[in-house]
């Protein structure tokens, strides 16, 4: 039932053919509003290097790239110890979820739900086989909370694994919150207590635009060649105060915040390039009188050149110098993680 299903395919972003349909890969878009009709758009005819096979939105399912073809979404790896090679951009479908103010939506959840279901059947892929491209690869994707991509919550996409053989679909589960504070009213017995873990989730502009969000240290934020003007970071546990310095001007005011759409205190930037940023991290005191302080382990690097070596928090002396970066040098990469 329930969705439209329209087909709209690439005439570039994929290859001819496939190793057979083994397993099924689930992403999200990183989008915060987007449609599946408008992203079918964009892979269209213009060259991408990317594409997959379905987009999923609240409506609607856009197929982009035949099943029998091969989409391209899982052939970068960001880590190790995952499905990469096993799993390939031709031996998989991969599924696009959008999102709708920031989060994937019940229907498009249920949505894609539909549409894995269908394809396992139709292909006779076992719910093992069903992934997110943080198994594939390493990349925090699904990047939403609720998607248990580099150590967020996972509770969505534990429904997600069981609403695909059951029967029914579940209504979809709330992520869990967790920012700021131990959050411990739901650290319940059957969780254990094992450590929580506390993941960074950053982006960066440049050139007018903000790139993808990164979760620790499964890529970095910026693209190669382009100075970073401004910079956004939050975290899953406790919280974080951070500001930049703006190349032959000055530092800009520190921020807590992250969301992109926040001009006051959801980033650190004004517009113009950035040549330091200096982060602290605050560790929520229950984790603290458990697990001890932690510090934002961070850096950065200048455009055409190495990473600068780490920074941690904004303490100075041994060497430090209280940020990462150089006055008067653009940068086009930053990691964060906790240290
Ligand atoms: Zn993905």
């Amino acid at each position: 039932m329930a969705y439209n299903f329209i087909q709209n395919f690439t005439t570039v972003n994929f290859s001819k053919g496939n190793l057979g349909r083994k397993w099924i890969v689930i992403h999200y878009t990183g989008g915060k509003n987007d449609t599946a009709m408008a992203n079918s758009n964009y892979f269209k005819n213009a060259n991408r290097g990317a594409s997959a096979h379905y987009f999923v939105d609240e409506t609607t399912v856009v197929q982009v790239v035949k099943d029998e073809d091969t989409s391209w979404a899982v052939g970068r790896n960001y880590g190790s110890n995952n499905l990469f090679g096993k799993c390939t951009n031709s031996n998989s479908i991969s599924i696009e979820m959008c999102s709708t103010d920031g989060k994937i939506a019940t229907a498009t959840y249920k949505n894609t739900v539909e549409l894995t279901k269908s394809l396992m059947k139709k292909y006779g892929i076992d719910a093992s086989r069903v992934v997110r491209h943080w198994d594939v690869c390493s990349k925090c994707c699904p990047g939403w909370n609720g998607w248990g991509a580099a150590g967020c919550d996972a509770s969505i996409w534990n429904q997600f694994k069981k609403d695909i053989v059951s029967g029914t679909v579940a209504t979809i589960l709330t992520p869990s919150k967790t920012t700021n504070s131990q959050s411990s009213s739901s650290s319940s017995s059957s969780t254990s207590a094992s450590k929580p873990t506390i993941t960074f989730k950053y982006k960066v502009r440049a050139g007018g635009k903000w790139y993808p969000e990164v979760c620790n240290l499964a890529d970095y934020a910026g693209v190669r060649g382009k100075a970073i003007t401004d910079v956004a970071i939050g975290v899953t546990q406790g919280s974080v105060k951070y500001r930049v310095h703006v190349k032959g001007g000055s530092w800009l005011p520190y921020v807590t915040g992250y969301n992109t759409s926040d001009g006051n205190n959801g980033y650190a930037g004004n517009g113009r390039e950035i040549d330091a940023i200096e982060v602290y991290y605050n560790t929520p005191s229950a984790y603290a009188n458990k697990y001890g302080y932690k510090k934002a382990k961070y850096r950065v690097a200048v455009i055409g050149k190495d990473y600068y070596s780490w920074q941690y928090d904004n303490e100075k002396g041994n060497g430090m110098d209280g940020y990462a970066g150089a006055f008067g040098r653009s940068m086009d990469r930053f990691q964060i993680c906790p240290n």
